[in-house]
Parts: structure tokens; sequence; C-alpha cells
């Protein structure tokens, strides 16, 4: 075993892949350590003593890629229980699919509307099309106008007011493009050529890919009390904390997850139910639904969004906006600066990834930056 030590901070995804990475195509030790009192980070699950059930922690996790690779390196730590998500939305006080598409058009209008605008669509922008909502409210369709203004009052606009505590129009349009309306009778949420979710879910996925004799994970273990020389360190928490805030704090979004267990077989007909006007919370996750797993109750988790509060909740979202960059890109600059230091994950490199991303990203930063 070679003597080279290396720190990776964070035993999330991020964090996990690269450990495998150095340990296993280098040769090298590599300690992880976590704050937490668990692995796995935001994709930590675990099964409720009472229910049997797994609960998904920190919100509902599906696992989407079109990246082949990044589906193949997973592949060799779990097997997947195939699964498409297919969430609803609470519209006038009626469950109905989500992302807004076709199928939606007739749940929630008359069948001659329905159709009349369901043709228009396709018309103007083609079967299969995915069009951002702020994209569709730039028409010069009346009826298409009209449908516009409804699905961005009745889906978008209170739930992004919400998560976000801002407007549609007033956060990178990349966010709610992320859900756009689908001009399609496929009720998926997405389209990717591989979705699934860990058999034996994401935290046995992630222990996994930390077994390997070099790898040594230390929990509980916040990188401010750690002693000791490394020859390379690799942060996925949040590079501002790192900095001790120097250039000022980057904001993040957080949330508040109720989570109860309900004596009954099922909540609601759908693993996510979205509620964009109804409520303070957005969303309702059921889930026994994720691994299809059997009891006589359930487990439900009502998510808040909140704003991050330094100490007092966890970040779970960076919020794009260009000022928001240029503060992480002063950061970036002061951790170029430092040799052997480098910064990835959702939290490293403020970015919104998703997994596959973050593996990618994992992935391609150990060729490029460390072998
Ligand atoms: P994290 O999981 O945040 O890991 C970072 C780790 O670093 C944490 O465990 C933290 O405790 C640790 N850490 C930070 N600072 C320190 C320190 N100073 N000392 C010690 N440890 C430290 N993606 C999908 O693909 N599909 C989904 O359906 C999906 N749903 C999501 C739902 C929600 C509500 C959220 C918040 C995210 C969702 N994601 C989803 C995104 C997914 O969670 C992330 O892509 C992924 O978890 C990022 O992993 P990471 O390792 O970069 O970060
Ligand atoms: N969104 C919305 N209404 C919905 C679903 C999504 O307004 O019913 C918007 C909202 O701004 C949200 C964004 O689209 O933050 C992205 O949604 P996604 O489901 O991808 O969010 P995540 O699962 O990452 O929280």
């Amino acid at each position: 075993m070679s003597a080279l030590k290396n720190i990776i901070i964070g035993a999330g995804i991020s964090g996990a892949v690269v450990a495998r990475k150095i340990a296993e195509e280098l040769n090298e030790t590599v300690l992880v350590i976590d704050r937490k009192d668990h692995i796995a980070g935001n994709i930590y699950d675990y099964k409720d003593s009472k229910t049997g059930i797994t609960i998904h922690k920190y919100g509902p996790h599906i696992f989407h890629t079109n990246l082949e690779e990044v589906w193949k390196f997973l592949s060799k730590f779990t097997e997947w229980h195939y699964f498409f998500l297919k969430p609803n939305v609470m519209i006038e006080g009626k469950a109905v699919t989500l992302p807004f598409n076709l199928t939606t058009l007739y749940e929630v209008f008359s069948y001659p509307m329905a159709k009349d605008l369901e043709i228009k669509l396709v018309n103007k922008y083609g079967y299969g099309v995915k069009v951002p909502i702020l994209d569709l409210r730039n028409n010069d369709d009346d009826n298409l106008n009209f449908l516009a203004g409804y699905v961005y009052e009745h889906v978008f606009k209170n739930y992004t007011t919400k998560q976000w505590g801002l407007k549609p129009e007033e956060i990178d349009a990349s966010v709610t493009a992320r859900v756009p309306v689908y001009i399609s009778h496929d009720n998926r949420y997405f389209q990717d050529k591989y979705q699934g979710i860990p058999l034996n879910g994401y935290t046995k996925m992630v222990e996994k890919i930390l077994d390997h004799p070099n790898i040594k994970v230390r929990l509980n273990t916040d990188y401010k009390d750690v002693k000791g020389d490394f020859d390379r360190i690799i942060y996925t928490g949040a590079i501002d904390e790192f900095f001790n805030y120097k250039f000022g704090e980057l904001p993040y979004r957080s949330l508040y997850f109720d989570v109860r267990t309900e004596n009954k077989e099922y909540f609601q007909k759908a693993v996510v139910t979205n509620y964009p006007n109804e409520y303070d919370f957005t969303r309702i996750t059921e889930h026994k639904y994720f691994l299809d797993e059997k009891s006589e109750k359930t487990v439900i988790s009502i998510e808040y969004p909140q704003a991050f509060e330094n100490g007092k909740n966890e970040r779970y979202y960076p919020i794009s906006n260009p000022e928001n960059q240029a503060l992480y890109e002063k950061y970036r600059e002061e951790a170029n600066n430092t040799k052997n230091l480098y910064f990835l994950g959702r939290l490293g490199d403020y970015k919104y990834y998703n997994m596959d991303l973050a593996v990618e990203r994992a992935l391609k930063f150990f060729e490029e930056e460390i072998k």
C-alpha cells in the first residue's frame, strides 16, 4: 500500500466515488470523514424500524441518467429496482399528472377544449417536445397563452415562490426548465435511458463503494477538528465554509421534513404529490412506493422549504444567479491558488447537480486532476 495520504471531506456520493477511484486505481490510502453520523450524504436512506419501509431521509431520490459510464460505474455496486417516477400535482383539489403534459390537459379541461389545445400544441411545437413554462408564455396564440397562464398559475408560480422565496422569472431559467410542459402522453417525470432505485437502498450502494481496504471512514468528524498532514485534500462540503466565509456567505435553500407514520396502507396515489397552491409545504412523498414495499402502515414526508440558516439547518439547494455565481468564483479562485486542495460536489462546486452529474463530475475529476 502506498504511503500517499488523501483526505476526503464528505461521505456523500461525490466523496465516495473519488475515494474508490483513488483507492482502487492509484492504490493510495484515503481517509473519508463526515460530520454526520452516517455515510451517503443527502442520498442517505434507512429502514424504518416500525414498518420496515425504506425512508429517503433527505427527500425523494430517483436515479436517472443518459450517461452510460455513470450507470455502469454505479451498477458495479448495486442492483436496481427499475422505477419510473410518475408524480402528481394537486390542481384545484385534484391530483393530476406531472409534468404537465397532454394527459394532464384531459384531466383538467373538458374533452373538446383539451383536444383543441393538444392539436395547437402539437402543431406549434411538435409531438415529444419539452417547452419550459417561461417559453410557453412567450407565444402569439391566444389559446396557448391561456394555457401558459393556467399552467404558470396552477403549477409553477406558488410552488416556486415557496421553494425558492422567488418567482419563476426571478430565478435561473434552468430551474423551472427542469420540469417543462411536455407535449406527449408519456407520463414519466424523466425520459432518461437509465432510471431506478438501488435495490437495497442508496446507503448500501455507497457503503459498497466505500468498501475497499485502502479506504477508512470516520463519521461524526468535522474537518475543522482533524489534525494531520495530507498529500491531497478533497472537499465536498460548502466552499464558503472552508474559507471561513471570507468573501461572504453563499446562499442556499433548505428544507424541513415532517415525517409521519399513517395508520393506513396507502396515503396517496403517487410516490410524490406536489401542492403548488395549497398549504405551506411543497410536496408529500410516500416512501413505500420507491421499492414497492408492503406494510399495513405507510410513512410520508411532508416537505417545507426554508431559508438556509447556518448552524440551524442543512444546505440543500445552491441558488443559481449571476451574483451568487460571482461570489462562488471568488472562492474557486482562492482554491485554485492552493496546491493539492480540490473542491467538488453539489456544495463544493455550488451547482444544482442531480446524482448522475455528481458522479460524472467525480469520475472526470479523478481522470483529469488526480490520475
Ligand atoms: P452531499 O450529499 O451533500 O455530501 C456532502 C457531505 O459532506 C455531507 O454528508 C456533509 O455532512 C459532509 N460535510 C460537509 N462539510 C463537512 C465538514 N466540514 N466536515 C465533515 N463533513 C462535512 N438527485 C437525483 O439525481 N435525483 C433525485 O431525485 C434527487 N432528489 C433530490 C431531492 C432533494 C430534496 C435534494 C436536496 C437533492 C436531490 N437530488 C437528487 C440531488 C442529490 O441529493 C445530490 O446530487 C447528491 O446528494 C450530491 O452529493 P454530494 O456528495 O455532492 O453532496
Ligand atoms: N416546479 C414547480 N412546480 C412543480 C414542480 C416543480 O414550480 O410542481 C419548479 C420549482 O421551481 C422547482 C423546479 O421546478 O424548484 C425544479 O423542480 P424539481 O422537481 O426538479 O425539484 P427538486 O426535486 O430538485 O426539488
